[in-house]
């Protein structure tokens, strides 16, 4: 009987575990979880309602497009959705941003837990994974054997979910190349003095620039924080400040009234027009320079990991047999959207069909 081991059990892992036994029910498959609990991140996806896919374009949506839209193409948001149905998850598209019909993340995490218990999957919580070599996987409760291991353990975002990125050394000293990690999806530091608008929200334009490069643009809602900005129109910022070679002369150019004139008064919430007046600020592009990001704990997603020149086409390891990567541990991450789970539930498809 072939054994699989699964790392990590986040989505990608139980997705990948459940696909393989489904497809292969005399395969033994293990799942290796540090949590008290498979799938704790996923409860606190979209706001707690887990928005799972984007039935959109995925143009430039992804860093290294061309990699992850090859996958994602093979099990799209159709295949998504369409699974989802088969075992017991409606969903409920929102624009073009897809949920469970519930809107509850639990609905999502009880039906896969449920797949995993009748297709017993044999599932170890509270045991910390250390290293693996030829076969042997090495945990804090004992040695394991394998014949082919699956490596989906996350990056370092949200690390009370989970995810703190303690196995990267690991990686590491089996060779891997992993690309630089960094926050991303998460609220940005800035030169500027924002304390007087902390906690204020407002419907904006951004502009995001490097010198006098336009990178990307996009309309949504701003979060004034004490030291910075937030809001998902940031967060989407940090995404395409992250594919940047270097952080220097990045700035934000905000517009708190696109195409309406007036007094600052009566176009915006008083305490942001006595900000912009007190300041000497021209409403339609207030000027916010880049300091850095906030840290791991307020980011959803981390930028970097296995470096996917490390992968072949089917998320196999160029480097040792029968080892495969998927989800966020892989140098992949896209903007809010539903996009980052979209590429989690495809590499582990993926993967599911290739092992
Ligand atoms: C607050 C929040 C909201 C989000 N909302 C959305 C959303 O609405 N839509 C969307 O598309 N994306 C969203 N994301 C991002 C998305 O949740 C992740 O990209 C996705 O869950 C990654 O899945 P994964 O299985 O690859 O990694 P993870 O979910 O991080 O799973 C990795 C697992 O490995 C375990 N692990 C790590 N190291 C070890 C070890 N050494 N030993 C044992 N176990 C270990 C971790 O505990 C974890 O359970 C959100 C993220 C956060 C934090």
């Amino acid at each position: 009987m072939k054994k699989v081991i699964v790392l990590g059990g986040g989505i990608s892992g139980v997705f990948a575990s459940i696909r393989i036994k489904e497809k292969h029910p005399d395969y033994f498959v293990s799942v290796f979880e540090h949590n008290d609990k498979l799938l704790k991140k996923i409860y606190a996806t979209g706001n707690g309602k887990c928005n799972f896919a984007n039935k959109g374009s995925l143009n430039n949506k992804y860093n290294h497009e061309e990699f992850a839209l090859k996958i994602i193409n093979q099990f799209n948001c159709n295949d998504i959705v369409n699974y989802f149905e088969k075992i017991g998850i409606k969903s409920k598209s929102i624009g073009d941003l897809l949920y469970p019909y519930s809107e509850s993340a639990e609905t999502v995490a009880n039906h896969l837990l449920d797949r995993i218990k009748q297709l017993n999957i044999d599932v170890h919580l509270q045991c910390e994974v250390k290293d693996y070599q030829n076969g042997h996987l090495l945990t804090d409760r004992g040695e394991f054997t394998y014949d082919a291991l699956i490596i989906s353990l996350g990056g370092k975002s949200s690390p009370n979910l989970g995810s703190n990125g303690s196995f990267y050394d690991s990686l590491i000293k089996h060779g891997y190349a992993i690309r630089e990690c960094h926050p991303s999806l998460c609220p940005i530091k800035t030169k500027e003095n924002t304390k007087m608008v902390e906690g204020l929200r407002h419907k904006v334009n951004v502009q995001l620039y490097q010198g006098n490069k336009l990178l990307h643009e996009e309309d949504g809602e701003l979060l004034f924080k004490k030291d910075g900005l937030s809001g998902m129109v940031i967060f989407n910022m940090t995404h395409y400040i992250n594919r940047l070679d270097n952080r220097n002369n990045i700035t934000l150019h905000v517009d708190f009234a696109k195409g309406i004139d007036g007094d600052y008064e009566s176009l915006v919430n008083p305490k942001l027009a006595k900000y912009l007046i007190s300041n000497k600020l021209d409403i339609h592009n207030v000027i916010f320079t880049f300091k850095d990001f906030y840290e791991y704990s307020n980011s959803q997603v981390t930028s970097g990991g296995i470096s996917i020149s490390e992968l072949n086409d089917d998320l196999s390891s160029k480097r040792e047999k029968n080892v495969y990567f998927i989800g966020e541990v892989v140098d992949i991450d896209a903007i809010c959207g539903g996009y980052n789970i979209m590429w989690a539930l495809a590499s582990a498809e993926l993967v599911s069909k290739k092992i």
